[in-house]
Formats: C-alpha cells, structure tokens, sequence
C-alpha cells in the first residue's frame, strides 16, 4: 500500500486523484503543510505554475516540499507540475522547486497549436499513451542524470531523473491511467528501498 498526495492548491486536482484511485493506492488531497508527513509521493497538477508558486509561497510549502525532494520521495508532475519541477525556464532568473535537471519552456507550441491530442510512446509507460496538451512546455535540454521518456516530433515531452518524474501533457484528462500506475511503481520501488 502507498500512499500518494495530490497538490491542491490550483489546478486540475481531481483528474489525478481519479487516475490514482487503485486497490494498492491511498489518496490524498494535500491542502496543508502537515499532511506531507507521511505521504510517500506527490503529485503537481497542470494548471498555472505562476499561481502555483505563489500559493506555494503563501502557504508555507516551498521548504516543505523541497525537503520532501531532498528525501528522495517520489514526485510527479504534468504541464504546469513539470514547470515547477525544472530548474531552468527560459526567461526567469531562477526555477522553483528544480529537483530536475531540465530546461524548460513555458507555453512551447505557439497559438496554432495551443491545444491539441495526439498518442506517443512512452518508455517504462507504453504504446499510445493518449497525450492531451494545453499551453503547454516544452523540455528544451535535459541534464546527464535525466531520462528522456518521450517526444513528440522531436521535441522532449517526458522525462525521469531518479525519483522525479514529469510530462507536458496531461495523463489526467484521459482514460489511460498507465502513466500513473508507472509513478505508482516508481514510488513502491523508493519504499521498498528503504
Ligand atoms: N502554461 C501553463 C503554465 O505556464 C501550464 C498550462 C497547463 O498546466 N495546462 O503554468
């Protein structure tokens, strides 16, 4: 059994607790500092990561939720998740929570394409895996240590560096919950560590 927070301070909250909801999983909506303590992973939701670190900063959680990185418990993020997960975007001086080694653009496609679905491969995920993307970033260069577990053309839509875990699409709006059973897996391989 693990039990796995979603970050519900801004954003599409209850897609992941949905996708997440499994025999072997528990669930928590993570409003406050506290309930980090005895979570063995996290979830950052799409949404605006702007707004999502401001709150983040209001409520106290940055050095929290830093520590939790430091660790080494498994974290997810998707599109705006993956932004606070970076720690390089094109045009701020600074990342946020940077626990990947990753460069990363906000709002990478561009008017025309600002929202669109399509199925990529994603290693360790598997074939088709439906990716819905809105404003979302691209991952323009990823460090040593990071994974690249998909792209789509040739831009780097996916990575993994040891625990971390991010996309720029969004698993949660669609059917297809492999992409969090493989977070979930991640998570059990960290616990079982231990
Ligand atoms: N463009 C948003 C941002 O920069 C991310 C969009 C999303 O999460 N759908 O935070």
């Amino acid at each position: 059994m693990v039990k796995v927070g979603v970050l519900a301070l801004q954003g599409a909250v209850r897609e992941h607790v949905k996708c997440l909801e499994a025999p072997n999983t528990e669930v928590v909506i993570v409003k406050k500092v506290e309930q980090l303590a005895d979570l063995d992973g996290l979830v950052f939701p799409g949404g605006e990561s702007t707004t999502m670190r401001r709150l983040i900063d209001l409520y106290g959680f940055f050095e929290p939720l830093k520590q939790f990185a430091a660790d080494g418990k498994p974290m997810f993020g998707t599109c705006a998740g993956l932004i606070l997960m970076a720690d390089t975007i094109v045009g701020q001086d600074s990342g946020h929570l940077a626990v990947i080694n990753m460069k990363v653009q906000r709002n990478a496609f561009g008017r025309q394409r600002e929202s669109f679905e399509t199925d990529l491969h994603v290693t360790g995920v598997g074939e088709d895996v439906r990716a819905v993307f809105i404003r979302a970033p691209l991952i323009l260069e990823v460090g040593e240590n990071v994974e690249v577990l998909s792209k789509y053309k040739d831009e780097i839509v996916a990575a993994r560096q040891g625990n971390f875990l991010a996309c720029s699409f969004h698993p949660e709006l669609t059917d297809d919950h492999r992409f969090h059973q493989y977070f979930v897996s991640i998570i059990e391989e960290a616990k079982s560590a231990k």
